[in-house]
């Protein structure tokens, strides 16, 4: 497949960009290459977007035929799942297994049924006397064009959960993928077609950090949805702020893993490698901080060692396999210089550190596990986003919430205790946007997923979303 730029419902060469290599990280061989948006495409793409705004292509469908028809997106994603997969794996060096059967793929096309569904929910409307004569009516309206910036890490995902609300909403967007994944979503760009979503509704260009930028200064976007880091989203904010829209920030995370005595070391374990290596650590949620009571501390970092070490690392496509390759040889550099400077700060590694032996083509960081390290520490403080946990004991529960809360991020935690109590109690005060107990990762399409803090604002997923990507208007009439 050639890839160009999706705008008003066909593929168009660049005006003036350059282009950009894909590669696969589990090699580090290039895969495609594709264009860079310009200014100019950048300005193409939005007056698309902004035509089909306005003449009322998809705002004005009834909120049923928008449903059919993003349902018949999820089902055409469902039909193409497998080659899909199949790209998404190459491009990320994710396991197939967590792309395809129970992974990326079912969850995005659950995503896109969700909102379809919610599309023709009519709960929020209101009408109601509130002045003797008036009678007053909300409309909830869509905001508009929207700029849609993707992140890396779930190139797919991403893409329906930032287009589905949206559409579901009433709005028209560009989307920009991450510079180095675009390609399931510009593979996404048929299929909008073949769904029946008018040209110019669901635009898709493929583009560095300039696109984005160019996205988010140009006057007619009405919002940015953002999926990426603390310090990208703090710039969009700034930039976001000259023409006054409306941001929808999800960034990073540093999510603590918080253990009690009275949890079962083998649950914790299985559960702690799995939330700290899902996607190589490469998720906003990633298990990072692992806080331990003191008198079970030993048996429990024993047991998450243990499983760490266990954790089959290889080739996306080779069977059973749970870890791939880190994204980039820079994101490995980074990962690597997080740990070694820990180590130089007096951290002890109790298990990995660096390069799996055998996987040497590639950007493969090895399952690790450090211990000895204080909470000031950058290695407990900023987002490694890489298969890298530490752990520290904790007194008691005081000092836990204390521990877990110390960070600017606020994204996702979890606990892990087999008393309610103190669960419910811990549930309400940990500062962050989810909050797991007796587990650490699953996310469902009605749950809201949001941070709180540096970690931004916005809700993806569940009805909330849509809400977003709207606004109230209210009408009044004299009777
Ligand atoms: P990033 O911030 O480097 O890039 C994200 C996107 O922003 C890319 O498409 C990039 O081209 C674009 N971009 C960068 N600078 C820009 C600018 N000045 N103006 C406009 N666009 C710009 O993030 P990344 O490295 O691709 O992704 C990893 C980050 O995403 C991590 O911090 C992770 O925690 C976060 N993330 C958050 C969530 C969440 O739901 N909160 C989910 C996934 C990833």
């Amino acid at each position: 497949m050639e890839y160009k730029l999706w705008i008003d419902g066909k593929w168009v060469d660049s005006q003036g960009g350059g282009t950009i290599v894909v590669e696969n990280p589990s090699t580090g061989r290039k895969i495609a290459e594709v264009l860079d948006a310009s200014r100019a495409d950048v300005d193409r793409a939005v007056q698309a977007a902004k035509t089909a705004f306005y003449d009322g292509r998809w705002s004005k469908k009834s909120p049923g035929e928008r449903s059919k028809i993003i349902w018949k997106l999820a089902d055409l994603i469902e039909a193409h799942a497998e080659e899909l997969a199949r790209i998404e794996s190459e491009n990320t060096g994710k396991p197939y297994q967590f792309v395809s059967l129970g992974g990326d793929l079912p969850f995005a096309v659950d995503n896109l049924r969700f909102f379809a569904g919610a599309t023709r929910d009519t709960s929020g409307s209101h009408a109601g006397e509130f002045m003797p004569g008036y009678t007053s009516m909300y409309r909830h309206e869509p905001v508009g064009v929207v700029g849609q910036i993707a992140p890396w890490n779930y190139p797919l995902m991403m893409a329906a959960w930032k287009i589905g609300p949206a559409l579901a909403a009433g709005c028209t967007v560009v989307l920009k993928p991450a510079p180095g994944t675009p390609l399931t979503a510009l593979m996404l760009a048929e299929l909008t077609k073949e769904a029946g979503i008018p040209d110019g509704v669901v635009n898709i260009i493929s583009g560095g950090n300039d696109s984005g930028q160019a996205l988010v200064e140009h006057p007619d976007v009405r919002m940015i949805s953002l999926t990426g880091s603390t310090g990208t989203g703090k710039k969009i904010m700034k930039t976001a702020a000259d023409t006054l829209k409306r941001v929808h920030l999800e960034l990073g995370g540093k999510a603590p893993f918080i253990v009690f005595q009275d949890s079962d070391p083998e649950l914790v374990a299985a559960k702690a490698s799995l939330a700290a290596t899902m996607n190589t650590g490469q998720d906003c949620t990633a298990a990072t901080r692992i806080y331990v009571e003191k008198s079970k501390a030993k048996i429990i970092q024993e047991a998450v060692v243990e499983a760490m070490r266990n954790v089959k690392v290889g080739l996306p496509f080779d069977e059973g396999i749970q870890m791939g390759p880190l994204i980039s040889g820079i994101q490995r550099e980074r990962v690597g210089g997080f740990v070694e400077r820990a180590k130089a700060q007096g951290a002890k590694i109790l298990t990995g550190g660096g390069v799996p032996t055998g996987l040497d083509a590639g950007y493969y960081f090895e399952p690790t596990v450090l211990t000895d390290v204080q909470q000031n520490w950058e290695i407990v403080q900023n987002e490694v986003f890489g298969p890298v946990v530490t752990v520290q004991e904790f007194e008691n529960e005081t000092e836990a919430l204390h521990l877990a809360n110390d960070i600017q991020y606020g994204l996702a935690a979890s606990i892990f205790t087999k008393d309610v109590s103190r669960a419910m109690r811990l549930s309400s005060t940990l500062e962050f946007g989810t909050v797991w107990i007796n587990d650490h990762l699953p996310l469902t399409s009605e749950t809201p997923h949001g941070g709180f803090k540096q970690s931004g604002f916005g809700k993806d997923l569940s009805a909330e979303a849509i809400g977003d990507y709207q606004v109230t208007k209210h009408v009044m009439i004299a009777q």
